[in-house]
């Protein structure tokens, strides 16, 4: 499926909060194009590349995180994991000369998808420090 279609396919769900987009893309009533997968995580492309490598890697299990400012002790192996995970995929993919990892978190930090993940951002000269648009 092309990414015109995954778009239509997505806005055409109504997102709640507790079954999210990434819920529907892990149980595959969303279609995504992975780049990486293992018992703990699943990775892929963001539908709205901000980088000509833009990545989305998230949790299999959510444990109830939903956003950085709710983790909690529990949540600490996953998130390790999750930055772990980006290193395997940054070499997959081939961003040896650099990359970036961002986590918006909130409504300030322009969180839009109430399931934690990570962004993986490469294949570009980034500058510093990242726009903020305020
Ligand atoms: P946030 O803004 O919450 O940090 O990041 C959510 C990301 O998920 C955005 O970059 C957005 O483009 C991406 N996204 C939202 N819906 C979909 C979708 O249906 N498929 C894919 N592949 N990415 C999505």
């Amino acid at each position: 499926m092309n990414q015109e279609s995954e778009v239509s396919v997505s806005k055409s769900l109504n997102i709640e909060e507790n079954d999210t987009i990434f819920h529907k893309i892990l149980r595959k009533q969303i279609p995504s194009t992975s780049v990486y997968e293992d018992h703990k995580v699943y990775a892929f492309k963001d539908i709205n590349p901000q980088a000509p490598v833009h990545i989305i890697i998230i949790p299999k299990e959510m444990q109830g995180l939903n956003m950085l400012s709710n983790a909690n002790e529990s949540n600490v192996e996953i998130l390790g994991y999750l930055l772990y995970s980006a290193s395997l995929i940054a070499k997959q993919l081939n961003l040896g000369n650099g990359y970036r990892i961002v986590i918006n978190n909130g409504k300030e930090g322009c969180q839009s998808v109430n399931y934690i993940h990570i962004h993986l951002l490469g294949g570009a000269q980034f500058g510093w420090p990242p726009g903020t648009n305020f």
